[in-house]
């Protein structure tokens, strides 16, 4: 039963915590963890999505391994974490998902390139797909517009109604109303809190992240990633308008707001999440958990994977090998919104509400 296991191991070391509160200045977990006697299962789940896993509590612990007590908090809330989002999963069968992510992912992005690499060669046929096509609407000659469209919808839409549900789960099993949510305050701190990543700078230096050195390289590079991202949800967004108000359609010229938007967000997405993988190759493994490795690689590779796609697509789409580029991309994209909920992007989803609920409780 590692479910209680688990959940007795994060009541015992918060238990411990509690009595010494050494680490209260590091991140929120502590100030809340101050604000409680004992644990129930509600509070061990907030405080478990509220840790940002900087680790400054594992090297500042007196009572870390080797000592026998082996408090071990980013370990046990890492942990913690994964059977959080099995056991908020919707739909439920999708549970077992996050254990075994690193080889669904795989698989489903094998699958999502096939299907759209098939689809488009049987409709467009192969002399198209590997011929150079110039100008506007190049892309629609080899995948159409009209399909294009509804694909993307049904995708965002399963995306933000999967994680919605998910988001209220958490909510619901951690105690918050339902009309808590909408405390503008709260929801200002939590964003911000969000926004600059926060409790990834530790007690101010950073986090003790690849190894026991405080640095402030694990903060940056997920702002990269963060960041990144945003830029290409806009550049998609701007797209969108160009197409639907201008009848622009795309590829755009090299100086326009898509292709500008979508390349820097592709770039720094390329940087962020080669130098977090870069990271996890070096990282001290005792104070993680090997549960979650594939979880955290297959999001990564496959968001590198999606950026460099984009941006050869970008670079070479005026030549032959853009039928080839375009399928490969689309069938990433595909993959990157079936998993996105199912996967490491969930852990936003979770902290945010932490978050939010850290604000509330703790009136700030
Ligand atoms: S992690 Fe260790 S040092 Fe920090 S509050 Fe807990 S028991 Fe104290
Ligand atoms: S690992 Fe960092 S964020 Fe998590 S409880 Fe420890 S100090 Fe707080």
């Amino acid at each position: 039963m590692p479910e209680i296991n688990t959940l007795a191991e994060a009541e015992r070391v918060m238990t411990f915590c509690n009595a010494c509160r050494y680490c209260e200045g590091f991140c929120a977990v502590f100030p809340a963890m101050e604000l409680r006697r004992t644990f129930a299962e509600a509070d061990l789940n907030y405080l478990a999505n509220l840790c940002h896993n900087c680790r400054d509590c594992y090297y500042a612990c007196q009572y870390a391994p080797p000592h026998e007590f082996a408090l071990n908090i980013p370990k046990t809330f890492t942990e913690l974490r994964l059977e959080t989002y099995q056991k908020l999963c919707w739909p439920r069968s999708m549970a077992g998902v996050y254990r075994s992510n690193g080889l669904v992912v795989s698989w489903i992005t094998i699958i999502s390139v096939l299907i759209v690499s098939l689809l488009t060669l049987l409709f467009s046929g192969p002399a198209k797909v590997f011929s150079t096509h110039l100008g506007e609407k190049a892309f629609y000659t080899l995948i159409p517009y009209a399909a294009i469209v509804p694909l993307a919808l049904i995708l965002v839409g399963l995306m933000i109604t999967g994680s919605l549900i998910m988001a209220y789960n958490f909510w619901h099993v951690t105690g918050g109303k339902l009309a808590q949510i909408a405390n503008l305050q709260a929801n200002r701190t939590a964003l911000m809190d969000a926004l600059r990543l926060k409790y990834l700078t530790g007690g101010g230096y950073g986090c003790n992240y690849p190894g026991e050195q405080f640095s402030m390289a694990r903060r940056w590079l997920h702002h990269f990633v963060f960041y990144g991202l945003m830029l290409c949800f806009v550049s998609t967004a701007v797209a969108a308008i160009y197409e639907h108000f201008f009848h622009h359609s795309a590829p755009y010229p090299f100086l326009s707001w898509p292709v500008i938007l979508g390349t820097t967000g592709g770039v720094a997405l390329l940087i962020g999440t080669s130098g977090l993988f870069y990271l996890k190759l070096r990282m001290d493994t005792i104070p993680s958990s090997s549960h979650v490795m594939g979880m955290d690689v297959s999001f990564l590779a496959l968001l590198f994977l999606t950026s460099l796609t984009g941006l050869l697509l970008m670079m070479f789409r005026e030549t032959s090998a853009m039928g080839t580029l375009l399928m490969v991309h689309l069938g990433f994209v595909v993959a990157f919104f079936i998993t996105m909920p199912y996967g490491k992007f969930i852990h936003a989803i979770y902290r945010y509400a932490s978050l939010l609920k850290n604000a509330i409780e703790q009136k700030i």
